[in-house]
């Protein structure tokens, strides 16, 4: 006889938590033909092609009420997840912040950023974290970069937001060069902590805010 599996213990398995995110599982899989209402049980031999339906049509969610509000309503009913398999942090909160800051961009029309200061590896983050969405970063490198007023120019003149991150490795002599000259329609935020998920949450805000909504 073929081994099988109550419906309920295998979505659990799967990181399906509450029972009524595993009503709509459930739901999910019927519409893909691998259970139908009121079966219990699911032939073992079924697990591979359920989890390909399961994670296709579902939006899965983590308990954080700012992934939540970020999934917004999604096409695929959102089902209540562990972090590892939440959608929009996917555990990383780093990863949450800077889906955010590309939504808010992406509704203000904020493309062209200016970035002065910090690291190689905050560098690479944040490019991967934009990688496909209209943002493009022009970044300053405060331990390396020894730029001009004459450089200066095209990055001011090309930029939609001068970001300052204060908190990392920028020499005053670099940030000055950019903020003393500085164009009138040029806005320019500082951000005061570490970290990539503040600097994408520091974005995120200005571009949601009322100076750009306004505009
Ligand atoms: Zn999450």
């Amino acid at each position: 006889m073929a081994a099988d599996t109550d419906i309920d213990d295998w979505l659990v398995s799967e990181g399906i938590l509450d029972a009524r995110s595993r009503i709509e599982a459930r739901v999910v899989l019927a519409a893909a033909g691998l259970t139908r209402a009121g079966k219990q049980r699911i032939a073992n031999h079924k697990f591979e092609r359920a989890r390909e339906a399961l994670w296709d049509g579902i939006t899965p969610v983590c308990a954080n009420p700012a992934c939540l509000a970020a999934a917004g309503s999604p096409a695929k009913p959102i089902v209540h997840a562990g972090r590892d398999r939440c959608s929009i942090c996917g555990g990383s909160n780093t990863r949450r912040a800077g889906r955010e800051m590309v939504a808010a961009c992406a509704k203000s029309g904020l493309e062209r950023i200016l970035l002065l200061g910090g690291s190689g590896n905050a560098h690479a983050e944040l490019r991967a974290l934009t990688t496909g969405t209209p943002i493009e970063w022009r970044i300053v490198d405060g331990r390396n970069d020894r730029p001009t007023k004459r450089q200066a120019l095209p990055d001011l003149a090309w930029a939609q937001l001068l970001v300052v991150w204060a908190s990392t490795e920028l020499p005053h002599r670099v940030s000055q060069v950019y903020t003393e000259d500085r164009p009138p329609g040029l806005p320019l935020i500082t951000v005061a902590r570490r970290g990539v998920e503040a600097l994408c949450q520091a974005v995120a805000h200005f571009a949601s805010g009322p100076a750009r909504n306004s505009g």
